[in-house]
């Protein structure tokens, strides 16, 4: 299989999102070649109420029965992030890496996969075999994931390999998250009148410091999974960060109105419920400040994927590159969340990302040996 060629081919296709486009063409693309492997494959356009009313989200499911077998479904998003001022969309290729906006993020994956499926194309299977390719990741994905469930079925007990992932290790868990928007309220008037007035600007100033305090103590939470060397943590571990703060109109009026926006990531020995009364309770400890909660997000925690089928797959890609291991990721995902705690699946991950991959920025590039070891990974994990 030329794999080459189909990267190249699907890197120049701008499926960047937003706002999404060219998805029927990318899926369309790559469907013979999933039929080529044995595959049944199905297009299916996700009805616009089930992704924010935006058109043409067309998704390919492909499947290879094996009845009697556990169920395996691999896991793929074919969009990508915007290129920002490169020529992403022109891939090239040099010292044995290839260029271009998702060239590891993750359209790089699908042809290891396919190289994967195509040597065992003939060969008896240990899993009943299911490819998701996907829309929408890099934007907001949960609902049409929850649309494209009726299409997977049977769901529980399924074990899904997150091809969206890092090469070099198996990913077995994830950070839950918690953001919130915190809305510190004041009085307006002229500044030289501030006496008259209530800075929410500077009555931020105590809330802040309050939670500053409670990250300390978050950040000392570390969780029994390690994180990867590269994060440059032992464990997996607890965070809490300020990262935005707007208020204020104009230099000289006392500002009535500020928000601090936080986003705390949970290890899974936490849960939302305990982490969201710890920072209600820090910021009520602040005396005469008035404040309110104006938006929400939150991804709960789930327990690591402890099944021997991530020690099989560990074990596999020792076989094959020499290192590896199982490790958590210091970062969160609807995917994992939605597998675990809605459809009763368990899912862990391997794809062909690094850190030195500027994903997301300028020069994606791929390694071309990554993908020719995913796929040999892939090829053993499921036919050994
Ligand atoms: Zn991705």
């Amino acid at each position: 299989m030329d794999y080459l060629s189909i990267l190249t081919k699907l890197v120049s296709l701008d499926t960047s999102v937003p706002p999404g486009k060219n998805y029927k063409e990318a899926v369309t693309y790559l469907e013979p070649f999933f039929k080529n492997c044995g595959f049944q494959t199905q297009q299916v356009e996700i009805p616009p109420e089930h992704a924010e009313n935006r058109p043409e989200r067309v998704n390919l499911i492909c499947r290879r029965a094996n009845p009697g077998h556990p169920r395996l479904i691999f896991y793929a998003h074919i969009d990508v992030v915007p290129a920002q001022g490169w020529p992403a969309f022109e891939p090239h290729i040099e010292d044995n890496k290839l260029f271009g906006r998702g060239a590891a993020d993750m359209k790089g994956a699908i042809p290891a996969l396919l190289m994967a499926l195509e040597k065992g194309r003939d060969q008896v299977l240990n899993y009943d075999i299911t490819v998701m390719i996907t829309t929408d990741e890099e934007y907001s994905q949960a609902s049409q994931l929850r649309y494209i469930s009726r299409f997977l079925e049977p769901l529980k007990g399924a074990y899904f390999f997150d091809l969206d992932s890092n090469f070099g290790y198996v990913s077995v868990a994830n950070l839950g998250a918690l953001q919130m928007d915190i809305l510190v309220k004041g009085r307006s008037v002229h500044s030289a009148l501030s006496h008259l007035g209530e800075n929410a600007v500077e009555k931020a100033v105590p809330l802040m410091e309050a939670l500053l305090k409670l990250k300390t103590r978050v950040a000392a939470r570390k969780s029994h999974i390690a994180a990867h060397p590269e994060s440059g943590l032992d464990k997996m571990t607890a965070r809490l960060n300020i990262n935005m703060v707007q208020g204020g109109l104009k230099v000289n009026i006392v500002p009535d109105q500020c928000t601090i926006s936080i986003d705390r990531r949970l290890i899974p020995e936490e849960n939302l419920e305990d982490a969201r009364k710890e920072i209600l309770e820090t910021l009520a400890g602040v005396q005469n400040v008035e404040w309110e909660i104006t938006r929400e997000f939150d991804i709960p925690t789930l327990p690591p994927c402890e099944d021997p089928i991530t020690d099989k797959l560990a074990a596999v890609l020792k076989e094959v590159t020499g290192e590896g291991g199982k490790y958590g990721e210091m970062g969160s995902g609807d995917l994992a969340n939605i597998v675990v705690n809605e459809w009763g699946g368990q899912e862990f991950g391997m794809g062909v990302i690094r850190t030195e991959s500027n994903i997301h920025g300028h020069n994606e590039f791929v390694r071309l040996k990554d993908i020719e070891d995913l796929a040999e990974v892939i090829y053993r994990f499921v036919t050994v």
